[in-house]
This record gives C-alpha cells, sequence and structure tokens, in this order.
C-alpha cells in the first residue's frame, strides 16, 4: 500500500459483486468441442490428428516448430469427427480439431507431458500461454534476451477489468498454487524477489496469499484503477521504472506473469499437466453468473447455457472485459487459453454502438486520461485517414490498447478500434 499509481487511467464501476463470491465450479463437459489450433500469439499449428483418430485427454493434438507458439492438446478423451476452422472471439477464422467427447471422462486423469529435465521445454510443451488475455507463449517470456537479468518476478493478479473475477477466485482458493508459482518462476530466473500484485479491491484474496506466502514471495496491494493490471503500469507502480520506448519490458530487470499462468505453469511442471481447462468468469444479464472451469474448445453458447441463459436486454456479448475484450459476432466461437470472461452487457451498461459516434469535440478527456501519455484523438485521425506514417511519429506502437480513450470520449468516437488498426498496419510496415 502507499505506492502511488501510474498517470492518467480511469476508475469504471467494478460490477463485480455478482461472481467475486462465486467459489469455481466445473462447468459440464459439453457434447462437441472446437479446440482451434491457433490460441496464442505467434505461429499457427497444424493438426497432428485426423478424422476418425481416438484422442486421451491431454493428449497432443496441434503442434509446429516455431519458438513463438503453443502446442494444442485434447481437453477430453473422445474421438476426432473433423479437422474443420472456427471463428475466434476476436474474428479470425482458425484451423480447429472437432471432437465428440466420450460419455464418461475423467477430467482427473490427463496423459502427461514429458519430462526431459528441461523446466522451460516442459512448460512450452504444456502449451502454457499467457492467461490474462495476452496469451504470449510463456517459455518465450521465460527466455529473455542474453544480458538482459531479471530481479523481480512479478504476478500480476490486478483483473483491474471491470466484471471480470477468475482470478480473484483462483487467488481465494488456490493461494499455496499461486505462491508456489511465484517462486518456481523467481527460481528459474534466479530472481531476487517475487512479488504478487493485485488491486486493494480484493482484501480476502490478499489476506489467503499473505498467510501462505512464503520465502522471498511478497504481496503487495495496489490502488485500485485502470488500467493498474497492463504490464507497463504495473511495473512502473510497484518498481517506479519506466519501460523505455520500443524496449522489453524485462528491460526494467522485471518480469511479469498472470497468476493463472503461473498455476499452469506449476501444474506442468509438478504433475505434467497440459493446459485444457480455465477458469471463465461468466457474467452480466446471465441467469447464473459464476466462475467456472471451462474444457477448452467449449462454444460460448453452451456456456452460456449452463449459466442458465442470456436474461433481459442484452446488448452485446463481450469475451474478456468490457474495456479490452472483444464484442462477439457469433456465440459459436469457443472458449480458448486466453478467454478470461464472457460478459453480457446489458443496455445501458454498454456503450452505444460505434454508429453512434459524434464527430471530436476537442474536450481533451483522450489525451488527459491516457495511461501512455498519448492523444488518443490524433492517433485516431491518423488512423482513420490510413496516415500510418503520421500514426508512428505519435507514437502509436506506445498504445497497450487498454480502451480509456474510448471509455472517456464523451461522443463516443470509437478510438481504440481506430488505433488499433493503425497500430497493426504501423507494425506490418516495420516501424520501430
Ligand atoms: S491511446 Fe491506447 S494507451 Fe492511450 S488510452 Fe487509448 S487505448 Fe489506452
Ligand atoms: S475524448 Fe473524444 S471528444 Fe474528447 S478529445 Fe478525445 S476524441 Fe475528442
Amino acid at each position: 500500500m502507499g505506492r502511488s499509481a501510474f498517470a492518467g487511467g480511469v476508475h469504471p464501476p467494478g460490477y463485480k459483486e455478482s461472481t467475486a463470491g462465486s467459489a469455481v465450479q466445473w462447468a459440464p463437459v459439453p457434447s462437441r468441442l472446437v479446440v482451434p489450433l491457433s490460441q496464442h500469439l505467434g505461429a499457427p499449428c497444424a493438426a497432428l490428428v485426423q478424422k476418425g483418430d481416438r484422442v486421451e485427454r491431454g493428449q497432443l493434438i496441434g503442434d509446429v516448430d516455431a519458438m513463438v507458439s503453443a502446442p494444442i492438446h485434447s481437453p477430453v478423451a473422445g474421438v476426432v469427427t473433423e479437422i474443420g476452422t472456427t471463428l475466434t472471439a476476436g474474428g479470425q477464422r482458425v484451423a480447429a480439431v472437432i471432437i465428440e467427447p466420450d460419455e464418461v471422462q475423467d477430467l482427473e486423469s490427463f496423459v502427461e507431458v514429458p519430462d526431459t529435465g528441461d523446466e522451460r521445454a516442459r512448460i512450452r510443451a504444456a502449451g502454457i500461454v499467457g492467461m490474462g488475455g495476452a496469451t504470449f507463449p510463456s517459455t518465450v517470456k521465460l527466455s529473455p534476451p542474453k544480458g538482459m537479468k531479471i530481479e523481480t518476478v512479478i504476478l500480476n493478479g490486478c483483473e483491474c477489468e471491470p466484471f471480470l473475477t477468475c482470478d480473484h477466485r483462483l487467488m481465494l482458493e488456490e493461494p499455496a498454487r499461486v505462491v508456489a508459482g511465484a517462486e518456481k518462476i523467481r527460481e528459474m530466473m534466479d530472481a531476487r524477489r517475487a512479488v504478487i500484485a493485485l488491486e486493494d479491491n480484493k482484501p480476502d484474496a490478499a489476506a489467503a496469499l499473505r498467510a501462505a506466502a512464503t520465502g522471498a514471495v511478497e504481496v503487495v496491494e495496489l490502488p485500485t484503477r485502470y488500467p493498474q493490471g497492463a504490464e507497463k503500469q504495473l511495473i512502473y507502480a510497484l518498481l517506479k521504472k519506466e519501460v523505455p520506448h520500443g524496449k522489453l519490458p524485462a528491460s526494467t530487470g522485471a518480469l511479469v506473469h498472470n497468476v493463472a499462468t503461473a498455476v499452469a505453469m506449476v501444474d506442468a511442471l509438478e504433475k505434467g499437466k497440459p493446459l485444457t481447462e480455465r477458469i471463465v468468469t461468466v457474467t452480466g444479464s446471465v441467469a447464473r453468473p459464476g466462475n467456472y472451469r471451462v474444457l477448452i474448445g467449449t462454444l460460448v453458447s453452451d456456456l452460456i447455457e449452463y449459466a442458465g441463459g442470456l436474461v433481459g436486454d442484452v446488448e452485446r456479448v463481450i469475451s474478456g472485459g468490457p474495456m479490452t475484450g472483444m464484442a462477439l459476432g457469433s456465440l459459436d466461437v469457443p472458449i480458448a487459453k486466453g478467454s478470461s470472461g464472457i460478459v453480457a452487457l446489458p443496455k445501458g451498461v454498454a456503450a452505444p454502438a460505434i454508429s453512434d459516434d459524434q464527430p471530436c469535440i476537442r474536450c481533451g478527456r483522450c489525451p488527459d486520461s491516457c495511461p501512455m501519455g498519448l492523444e488518443p484523438y490524433m492517433l485516431a485521425t491518423f488512423s482513420g485517414k490510413r496516415m500510418w506514417d503520421a500514426a508512428a511519429e505519435r507514437h502509436v506502437l506506445d498504445c497497450i490498447e487498454c480502451g480509456v480513450c474510448s471509455y472517456v470520449c464523451p461522443t463516443n468516437r470509437p478510438l481504440l478500434q481506430l488505433i488499433r488498426v493503425g497500430k497493426s498496419a504501423a507494425m506490418s510496415k516495420g516501424v520501430k
């Protein structure tokens, strides 16, 4: 406590009450799983099974020979009915393995990931990626460039997005596993400290972690302010170090992993467990909001049905949190490794449709609130006019896609959507 937060940011209503008290429970095994072969940043996997093949829970079903990638495992025992495609929550069409599960499943057992004595290799083999939504392959993050010394490992339990409580429940229900994850990563990086950071709106989780904390693991509560959980803002809040323009966060001597990712790593190293399920907050306008342990490949439509279905006047359904998540065009998309939440936003809570936006009135709110000190109205204008070089000169690549600018804009300009387009154009042009 007592640490000043980062510059900018906002304090949106939390909307966490309806699920913060909901203990994690398994969602049922659906009648059909659609397992995408690309659930991570980096190279997509190729299918290693064919239509008609029998698969076991935990069996490797997709991989590719690329460092920046993560293999895919079958979440169930069953039969492959098709190698097809699926839409992802982000709207891309990717290859997928469709599996019909056996009627009886033993979710406690799985095919173990081989142990060659190399911990980073085992974490890669288990398919671990950043589960806070970034989906960056964890092994790559655990292997910083030569000469870059990690002094502090930070486990990110901030969960600053409204509505989401899956990390809160994990820290509250499995604090010893989270602490074990922090200690394991600290040991692997030969770091001096490990800090589990969370916002001060989760005092029960902080108390549970403190009771479980051992050795060099510290628990730090930070002021509740969005986007406290963004990597650069978190490093600044804890260490007062800014990530230099164009440099890796690791250049500050800090390495940040999400709390669920850390637990998945420990499961991989201690039990040989591949990443085949995750905790998902299902909330908003659903009959039974809660935190569910969901098999990867479960369709959002099946999950919402299990949560009692949509109720009331739903404006849109979001994958992830409402600040950075994606509005789903269809509910027939699968839960993937990075799916932290499914939020059915009722009218009045959802921002108006993009088509209702009005011109900029130069109110100054977006530059005042941007935690990266950018001028979002300019970046959005340049992106909208396809002036990629001008957007790059104004540091569009520094945007952390937090959505604060869109949130504060009184005329509802789709700032984040426009800036994302400018960012990806600048990246594809190789701007540094
Ligand atoms: S410009 Fe980027 S970093 Fe700044 S508020 Fe908008 S989304 Fe966040
Ligand atoms: S918040 Fe909206 S209206 Fe205000 S300056 Fe930014 S883009 Fe313009």
